[in-house]
């Protein structure tokens, strides 16, 4: 079986590297019935990277089987839009940083280095978040409806390729969200109990004599203050705007 396919928006960058990343369209031969979307992910492209699919020039759905000389063509997303409206992620375990910059910036994201690439895929399903990752094998499970292949190395590249592929940059909320732990930050003002029994004792007498803004979280007992690096997340988040 014979079939000829075209890549648009970009998707050809995805393909293996022994596909070959030049040249239109793409001629695949195999001996086996399958779907147009085993033939796609078989490239290297997960479905989460893909948007409309075209069979002969009409709409097609991916799990149409492929019939031999069939010529489809399959279009990037052109704009994704958050899963129920709610930018909700999911880092797998290389993505640390990225997750604690995420966080960083007010986005709920979950990562726990002991999660498999199984517990990543049911929490993303089951929660609806997007699962970020560098691994297109993770993408293309089945269970996946939401997710991304990370493309950047550096991480405030990779920052910026999550913040302008939603369209993020007016979600930004910097200082909410604990970069430990995910859970949200509570705003202590000084004369709380709280502040002087749980957060007075962990800020050193350097930073009490000028700072008057500090935020708790609860869970990992932890106080954070708008120090020096305050600064350079403000730096920071401007640079991501304007990226
Ligand atoms: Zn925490």
């Amino acid at each position: 079986m014979k079939v000829k396919v075209t890549l648009h928006g970009g998707l050809r960058d995805l393909l293996y590297e022994d596909m070959g990343k030049s040249g239109e369209p793409i001629f695949i031969e195999f001996p086996f019935k399958r779907s147009i979307k085993d033939l796609i992910q078989s490239l290297g492209i997960p479905h989460t990277e893909w948007g409309e699919i075209y069979l002969w020039g009409k709409r097609a759905h991916p799990w149409e089987i492929i019939n031999d000389g069939d010529f489809i063509e399959v279009f990037g997303v052109p704009d994704p839009s958050l899963p129920l409206g709610n930018a909700l992620f999911i880092c797998d375990v290389h993505l640390r940083k990225l997750a604690k910059r995420l966080r960083l910036l007010g986005f709920d994201t979950l990562y726990n280095p002991e999660w498999d690439d199984g517990d990543l895929a049911a929490i993303s399903h089951e929660q609806n978040r997007i699962l970020l990752t560098r691994d297109r094998g993770l993408l293309m499970r089945n269970s996946v409806n939401f997710g991304h292949l990370i493309h950047h190395i550096h991480v405030l590249d990779q920052v910026s390729e999550v913040i302008n592929r939603w369209k993020l940059s007016k979600l930004i909320k910097p200082f909410s969200r604990c970069i430990l732990c995910n859970h949200i930050l509570d705003s202590v003002p000084m004369d709380s109990y709280l502040f002087e029994n749980r957060c007075k004792p962990q800020i050193p007498p350097r930073v009490f004599m000028w700072c008057t803004e500090y935020h708790y979280c609860s869970l990992c007992d932890k106080t954070f203050w708008k120090g020096t690096h305050f600064l350079k997340l403000k730096e920071f988040c401007t640079w991501v705007e304007s990226s």
